[in-house]
This record gives C-alpha cells, sequence and structure tokens, in this order.
C-alpha cells in the first residue's frame, strides 16, 4: 500500500498515470510481473519478481490474487526460458503482496510460502507459512536474498539484499512512485526512521521497489526519503510552536497547496508523526479528549 498525498504534489497524477510493462527484466537476475492491480494506493500495480538464473526461480511477492495476473506471471516465466516456480518468498502480508499466494500456489506448485509471520496479516489468506526473520537467507540459482526486517510500514516487513548484485527489495519502505504510507494502527513512524537507516547501513546500489520503477541509486533515494520525513516533523513542531494544537488546523497550513480531497489522508501522515514525538517524549495529548490522535489536542512538552 502506497501514498501520494504527502510527498510533492505532482505525485498524485504520476501515481494514477503511470503505466509499466507487464513483465519487465531489470537486471541478470531479475525479471518484473506486474500484478494488475493498479489504483491510487499501488500506483501501476504491485511489483511481483522472478528472481535467480536457472530452471526454477524465487517468486517474490504476488500481487493481490486477481485473475488477470496469472497469465502475466506465465508471460514473465516464458520470457525467462520457460522456467518454474520454486517458491514464494513475500515481503509483507499486506493484501496487494500476500493476495496472490494461493492462486500461484494452485497453478505452479504446491510450493512453500515464506515471510515473518504476523498472525492479523497471515490470517484471512488461510496459507500455511514457512517462517523466515533476519539474517536468514533463501538460494537459487544464481542468487541469495537476505532478509532485512525493516519494520514500520508494516510489522512485519522484510526487506531482501540480493547479494550477488547488492541491489536490495525494498518492498513498501520504499517506492518507485509516491510515498510510503505509516498505517495508524499497525505502521510505527520511529520504526519506519530506524528502518530506512538500517536499509543505508546495507550501502545497496540499486532499489527494486514493490510499487514503481527501479530505482538506480538506491543510497539517495533512501536519503532523501529520510530528508523528507524529517522536513515533515519540522514543520509540524512548527504548526506547534504557533499555537495550532488540532490535526485538522495543522494539516490546512501544512497541506495548503494541496486538493482538500487528500487532507484526510495528510492527517493520518501528520498523525504518525505526532505519535513518533509523543513516543520521544517531545510532544503529549491535552485532556479531555486524548484517546484518537486525530482529535486529539496536541502541545509540545516544554
Ligand atoms: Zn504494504
Amino acid at each position: 500500500m502506497t501514498m501520494s498525498a504527502s510527498s510533492q504534489k505532482s505525485d498524485t497524477a504520476v501515481m494514477l498515470g503511470m503505466k509499466m510493462s507487464n513483465v519487465q527484466r531489470w537486471s541478470d537476475r531479475v525479471i518484473t510481473a506486474l500484478g494488475q492491480n493498479p489504483s491510487s494506493f499501488t500506483g501501476p500495480g504491485t511489483n511481483t519478481y522472478l528472481v535467480g538464473t536457472g530452471k526454477a526461480r524465487i517468486l517474490l511477492d504476488t500481487g493481490d490474487g486477481r485473475p488477470e495476473y496469472l497469465p502475466v506471471l506465465s508471460e514473465a516465466l516464458e520470457s525467462a526460458g520457460g522456467v518454474a516456480i520454486q517458491e514464494i518468498v513475500l515481503t509483507h502480508g499486506h493484501p496487494d503482496h500476500i493476495g496472490g499466494a494461493r492462486s500461484v500456489s494452485s497453478e505452479h506448485g504446491p510450493v512453500r510460502i515464506s515471510k515473518r509471520p504476523y498472525a492479523r496479516f497471515d490470517e484471512p489468506f488461510g496459507l500455511e507459512i514457512n517462517a523466515i526473520d533476519d539474517g536468514d537467507r533463501i538460494e537459487t540459482e544464481g542468487a541469495t536474498l537476505k532478509a532485512i526486517h525493516a519494520p514500520g510500514h508494516a510489522p512485519d516487513h522484510l526487506c531482501f539484499v540480493l547479494e550477488e548484485e547488492s541491489a536490495l527489495f525494498t518492498g513498501d519502505n520504499v517506492l518507485g512512485v509516491g510515498t510510503t504510507v505509516i498505517p495508524p494502527e499497525t505502521g510505527d513512524l520511529g520504526q519506519y526512521m530506524r528502518s530506512l537507516d538500517r536499509l543505508l547501513e546495507e550501502s545497496p546500489g540499486a532499489l527494486f521497489p514493490a510499487h514503481g520503477p527501479r530505482i538506480d541509486d538506491g543510497p539517495s533515494k533512501i536519503r532523501e526519503y529520510i530528508a523528507h520525513r524529517l522536513a515533515r516533523e519540522e514543520q509540524i513542531l512548527q504548526t506547534l510552536r504557533d499555537g495550532h494544537q488540532k490535526i485538522e488546523a495543522m494539516v490546512s497550513v501544512i497541506y495548503a497547496a494541496y486538493p482538500k480531497a487528500l487532507h484526510a489522508a495528510a492527517g493520518q501522515s501528520v498523525a504518525s508523526h505526532l505519535l513518533k514525538l509523543e513516543t520521544e517524549g517531545r510532544v503529549r495529548r491535552q485532556e479531555p479528549d486524548t484517546n484518537d490522535p486525530v482529535t486529539a489536542q496536541w502541545i509540545l512538552n516544554a
């Protein structure tokens, strides 16, 4: 899941209008199959990846399970030289990544399905999950994926280093279009920022995101993401200094140039920043209404 509201103004149009080919070769070891699920939240749709060089390859992510994806996946397997699927690996359990696992496994398997378990996301899909976690490696001919636990967008989120190319599959943590949503209930912006630092430490070359095109210069994109969040945080602190206490008021200042239709989504983004600042002890909620971060009154701690 992605969003364009908190990035530049033009991103919405880019996100909705961007077209990507169904099947693309991104490197010697990586071929994409587009998930056929375009939307304002997924951009051109979810990128799924065939990884490896042999007769059977890893499928990384599976789209959201719509039937139109299966022929596209077959086309990708065909373009790789008529190869099979060795196993499925998932970045995380959001529906646009895990949703196709069952139908792919029925058509091309059964195959092993690996992810970092998280019952709240996994259970609705009723899959048998092979548990993997930070540091684990998944190998296929010509390619090794090393898992990095990178929570924040989702608690179960793994990114994967493609060791032979020092490339990084970033899932929804870094995107080729728009910016990552931190969902209020299961996301955590503080964790997300630490995950970005961790990904930077891997000194990746190219990034292969779950939505949008390949990113050639990984470190500068990750630094751009960090700078974007820190700049937003500073804007929020400034609106608090100026005496705005409600998210609605902060949004109307910070997002003044954005269409009103995006303000609700922007409010969620501001809420995720305030929750991070609260965890850090830099802001607090005032009585009487403190339960819902979106309607609470926020003030700076001295
Ligand atoms: Zn996601």
